[in-house]
């Protein structure tokens, strides 16, 4: 199988090109082309000359990926599913909003980290994407070209995969790539400590941290990243960093009936996070096959984010998109598995 040149960063390609004894622009050429314009071929690169492209196909070839399925929500959300490594699938949301349009990318196969709630855990750990698959879930779709916003809260855990989510960002914001603000992007994290500082010092795109529970005990139950990277820990690193300004911090918090909707978690949520500049988004749940757990009714969460808000902390309830087409992250996927 040939290299391919989509998910390059322009390092890699200047690189590349000394490699083949071409002139040093040739590299930011190659990048506008699979960056900036709408081609898919290697031989459509047309101000690269005949050899030049004959050269490059000898070795490469262009790299994007189709997905094999689409789903549409009745309120216009879309489920992508793309092919990746040995048969398998990953899934990449795209999230319609008045003026926006949000894609929900996947970063690995997958996913290692085991959280109770999630459907993508039940898959076990599959593989890691490469910056090109994670890039392609937004050059490879119908709205590419219109997406506004990014978020990584597709399946896995971006911090796991530290490296390729770096570079993926890197091709999306630097000006020779997509060319994005890095203020369009929000990469979700369960709060693995190294990669999210090493996330916090070589980007500047938004951070989010699946919080569900400020109690360890049964943040640990729900969660089992808690028992090596508790979420205290992870709030107080978070704390060192400047989130006044235009980089934003937010907690995701599924809400369980009966489980992490109490007096007491408010109180709780508001003592951990006091002195820092946040949001929490709160999260219906979507049931999930072989899981115990439950959503409260609308008025029970309505009830937790006022409380939350009378404490300071600003709380939004995140709308419910996309329920009649598997929207739950890692169904539509596994589903495909079992076909
Ligand atoms: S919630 Fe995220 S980190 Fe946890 S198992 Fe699912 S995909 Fe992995």
């Amino acid at each position: 199988m040939k290299e391919k040149l989509f998910g390059k960063t322009l390092n890699e390609l200047q690189v590349l090109v000394a490699e083949l004894e071409l002139p040093k622009f040739t590299a930011r050429q190659i990048a506008d082309w699979l960056y900036k314009k709408d081609v898919s071929s290697i031989d459509e690169m047309t101000n690269l000359s005949k050899n030049v492209r004959e050269l490059l196909t000898e070795k490469f070839e262009f790299g994007l990926i189709a997905s094999t399925k689409v789903q549409e929500s009745s309120d216009g959300t879309k489920k992508y599913l793309f092919p990746t490594i040995q048969n398998k699938f990953i899934e990449t949301a795209m999230i319609p909003e008045r003026d926006r349009k949000t894609v929900c990318v996947s970063s690995q196969v997958g996913c290692k980290m085991g959280c109770l709630f999630c459907f993508t855990a039940k898959q076990g750990f599959q593989g890691q994407l490469t910056a090109g698959e994670i890039v392609n879930q937004i050059r490879s779709i119908s709205e590419a070209g219109e997406v506004s916003n990014i978020v990584y809260m597709g399946m896995g855990e971006p911090f796991d995969n530290l490296d390729e989510v770096l570079k993926s960002i890197e091709i999306l914001t630097s000006e020779w790539g997509f060319g994005m603000s890095p203020r369009r992007i929000t990469v979700s994290t369960i709060g693995i400590i190294p990669g999210m500082l090493s996330f916090l010092e070589n980007c500047e795109a938004h951070l989010a941290v699946s919080l569900h529970t400020p109690f360890n005990e049964e943040r640990r139950k729900l969660m089992p990243v808690e028992v090596a990277y508790p979420i205290e820990d992870v709030v107080a690193e978070i704390k060192k960093w400047d989130f006044g300004r235009q980089r934003r911090v937010s907690f995701e918090y599924i809400v369980f009936e009966g489980l992490n909707d109490s007096e007491g978690h408010v109180k709780e949520l508001a003592k951990i996070l006091s002195g820092l500049k946040c949001r929490i988004n709160l999260i219906r749940f979507h049931p999930v096959p072989g899981t115990p757990l439950k959503s409260p009714d609308d008025k029970t969460i309505q009830h937790f984010k006022d409380e939350l808000n009378k404490k300071g902390i600003l709380t939004t309830i995140r709308a419910s998109r996309g329920q009649d087409i598997y929207a739950a992250c890692g169904l539509l996927s596994t589903k495909e598995l079992n076909n």
